[in-house]
């Protein structure tokens, strides 16, 4: 018995031995580790932040780069190669940019170049789930603690649905990639040595999210959030911040091979007057969230701090909730109305009617959302108001919405020719009145800036 005893305590004793003996757990890799994540749509988006990011790498920020699609939808000034083609060139081309200005954590997903400007046609396109469960994942593995990305919104200027996806993307990421049970397989623990399934990823919550507007509207847009001069010069390159942006933007060759060439032959002082009458002198961004305070307009990183902070689920403004009949525009109209409700952006500036630029001899369409919360089947008549010279080609009827149902409809408005000459850039108003039972149940207004050439809506 006694030895026994002895054997058993020495047993004890050597593994307790062993547990004194710590084994380090591997730890998350600290190279994609990153303090500004930038999310875009399209290889060559980055350029509408670079100046500040050169400025950014100069303070010594870490900078990683997820673009949403390979812009496989573009132009090619460099050859021949088209579609997913030049996707691949797009792939490179946006590397070598991002590697001028010492990005090198740089990331594609698999969303499809949608040329149009309904932010919801892209997000269709590209397999919105898809999408963001890789954004989450990036977000996870690149711990950002700001985000930087399109601003979600349709309006004149901002012409591409695929800007405003990335936009989207990405504050449903930072609003998800802290919440445990979103992909909860990427934040699983592995349940074996080699796991082929679970990602060891920690959930992770940035602290803000910055916008840029694809247009200088300052209408609309100024004053809300940090502004830096591409101007100063940069400590490592002594280069002015927008002339960084340039050398990198001209490695896009398929994109901007003719405008490339034509600077080639300019001296530097050309190209210096060129930027200064072609570009604005400070970069605008629109702040949209901060869970670490900080001032509208004090910089980027005012109020962040090395440590990470807690999962903060946005505030979800209350809905108002439908009453009788209305009538309200849908589409992208109502659905970002919603998305800034659902992610506590009401403060986000958007266009007051709201606005879209459009090409000359095309087709304007209006959709619209008719709500009945009456127990009874309702006749809704639509009528339009239109700017002269523009003709209703359908939509104008009476509908009837049956008891307790939202039914969609469309009105369709064929737009004028282009004018001889220069084409006038004032907005023109549209108003679609529903009537029920001769009463107006909703004026829905639209402006609209009729240009040359524009993506379809
Ligand atoms: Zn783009």
């Amino acid at each position: 018995m006694k030895n026994t005893a002895k054997l058993l305590l020495g047993l004890l004793l050597s593994c307790s031995a062993s547990a004194q003996q710590p084994r380090q757990l591997p730890q998350a890799d600290e190279r994609y580790k990153t303090d500004i994540l930038l999310v875009v749509a399209h290889p060559d988006d980055e350029g509408a932040a670079t100046p500040y990011l050169a400025r950014a790498i100069d303070e010594g920020k870490r900078v990683a780069v997820v673009y949403t699609t390979h812009g496989g939808n573009g132009a090619n000034e460099a050859g021949s190669e088209q579609a997913a083609a030049l996707g691949e060139i797009r792939e490179i081309e946006a590397r070598r940019a991002n590697a001028y200005l010492g990005i090198t954590n740089v990331w594609f997903l698999a969303g499809k170049d949608t040329a149009s400007q309904n932010v919801l046609q892209s997000l269709a396109n590209w397999g919105h789930g898809q999408s963001l469960q890789e954004l989450v994942r990036l977000v996870r593995l690149t711990r950002p603690e700001v985000i930087l990305t399109f601003l979600p919104d349709t309006f004149v200027g901002e012409d591409h649905g695929d800007h405003q996806a990335a936009g989207v993307l990405a504050t449903e990421a930072f609003d998800l990639a802290g919440d445990p049970t979103v992909f909860p397989e990427q934040v699983a623990g592995p349940t074996r040595r080699l796991e082929t399934f679970l990602e060891n990823l920690r959930p992770w919550q940035t602290k803000k999210i910055y916008y840029f507007p694809d247009a200088d509207r300052e209408d609309i847009f100024r004053g809300l959030g940090p502004e830096y001069s591409v101007k100063d010069l940069s400590k490592s390159t002594k280069l002015p911040y927008w002339r960084m942006a340039l050398n990198s933007f001209f490695i896009h060759q398929t994109q901007a091979k003719s405008y490339i060439d034509s600077m080639a032959k300019m001296n530097d002082a050309e190209i210096e007057k060129l930027a200064a009458s072609e570009w604005s002198d400070a970069q605008h961004f629109v702040r949209g969230k901060t869970l670490v305070g900080g001032s509208v307009t004090g910089d980027i990183f005012e109020g962040v701090t090395p440590q990470a902070i807690l999962f903060s689920p946005p505030g979800r403004a209350v809905e108002p909730p439908p009453s009788g009949l209305s009538a309200e525009l849908a589409g992208p109209w109502s659905f970002y109305e919603a998305f800034r409700r659902a992610h506590g952006l009401q403060q986000l500036p958007h266009p007051e009617p709201p606005e879209i630029a459009l090409q000359f001899g095309t087709t304007l369409v209006i959709p619209l959302w008719l709500s009945n919360g009456l127990t009874t089947p309702q006749k809704i008549t639509l009528s339009v108001t239109p700017p002269a010279g523009w003709t209703v080609q359908a939509g104008t009827e009476t509908v009837i919405v049956g008891p307790q149902q939202v039914a969609a409809a469309r009105i369709e408005i064929g737009l004028p020719a282009a004018p001889e000459g220069a084409a006038k850039k004032e907005l023109q108003e549209v108003a679609v009145n529903a009537e029920a039972d001769g009463k107006s149940i909703g004026v829905m207004k639209l402006r609209i800036q009729l240009r040359k050439k524009a993506l379809a809506q």
